[in-house]
């Protein structure tokens, strides 16, 4: 993508500003020293599924990297009510609540918490079609633990990490990395959660700390073992996925979608990947 952006609109210091407009000088903490968090949400179709547990998880993420978590959850939908109102009514966009560190801290590398701005951005970005599908492959790289870097906030420090993996398998030829975590077992892909199917069974890397175990993650398990069909959450080695009878993702930006190949092995969109995709679209719509 290029400088080109599609039509964006983005609430900043109580107005709202059309564009890339500016949000950190160079004196600004976050743009230095990367304390920023934010989150992901979408309408398509004039639905907003699970927006609430969006601007939810992202006051979450700011107490987890230091910050002071202003606007209520309340005032984040409002505000996106308020946003959307600019666009089409049933186009497809992204929602992304933002926090950031303005001023340092008494030792400069810390943040001023009481110096937390924040924005609310919303952007068009058209919903990924399934049909293409994905192919994936075991990244060299891992997620770290909590230990070693703020897993427990959706910060934008965290995926550059996730960048080089993505450029590392675009070199190799494929679109999407899954990443270890430091014990070896499968955490998710750079952008999404991975899920697998054995035997009729959909299986998910059991939430450990060290990834994002994502919103439409949870939701999907919970619609699809309402709708009967077993769900387990789980260590999982990368061999376990290489011999798996279907293999899908689950994200906010493209809710549920196929994976097509593992490393050198295609695989069809399965029955459960299906009939995921399907609940979820019943769910979002409402
Ligand atoms: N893992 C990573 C690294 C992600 O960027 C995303 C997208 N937010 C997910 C998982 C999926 O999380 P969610 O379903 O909450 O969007």
């Amino acid at each position: 993508m290029s400088g080109d952006w599609s039509q964006t609109w983005t609430f900043l210091d109580g107005a709202w500003h059309e564009g890339n407009v500016p949000i950190m000088g160079v004196r600004t903490h976050a743009a230095w020293l990367g304390t920023s968090v934010f989150d992901g949400g979408r309408a398509f179709e004039g639905v907003t599924p699970d927006l609430d547990l969006h601007c939810a998880r992202v006051n979450r993420s700011a107490l987890a990297m230091g910050l002071k978590p202003v606007v209520s959850v309340e005032r984040w939908l409002d505000l996106t009510a308020e946003g959307l109102q600019r666009f089409a009514p049933d186009a497809a966009l992204y929602i992304r609540p933002m926090y950031w560190a303005e001023f340092p801290g008494a030792r400069t590398v810390d943040a001023d918490a009481e110096s937390t701005r924040w924005c609310l951005s919303i952007y068009e970005a058209p919903m990924p079609e399934p049909g293409r599908g994905t192919s994936i492959t075991l990244s060299p790289f891992r997620r770290p633990t909590v230990e070693c870097a703020v897993t427990d906030a959706k910060a934008g420090a965290l995926y550059p990490n996730n960048a080089r993996a993505l450029v590392e398998c675009h070199r190799r030829g494929f679109d999407n990395a899954a990443l270890c975590d430091m014990l070896g077992n499968v955490a998710e892909l750079a952008t999404a959660n991975l899920f697998m199917v054995k035997d009729g069974v959909a299986l998910t890397p059991a939430a450990n700390g060290s990834f994002l175990a994502g919103i439409t993650r949870t939701r999907t398990i919970g619609l699809m073992r309402q709708a009967g069909i077993e769900v387990v959450e789980a260590s999982l080695r990368w061999d376990d996925f290489k011999a798996a009878d279907e293999l899908f993702t689950t994200g906010n930006y493209s809710k549920v979608s196929p994976i097509t190949r593992v490393e050198d092995r295609a695989l069809q969109p399965g029955p459960v990947f299906r009939r995921a995709r399907e609940l979820y679209w019943d769910f979002a719509r409402g």
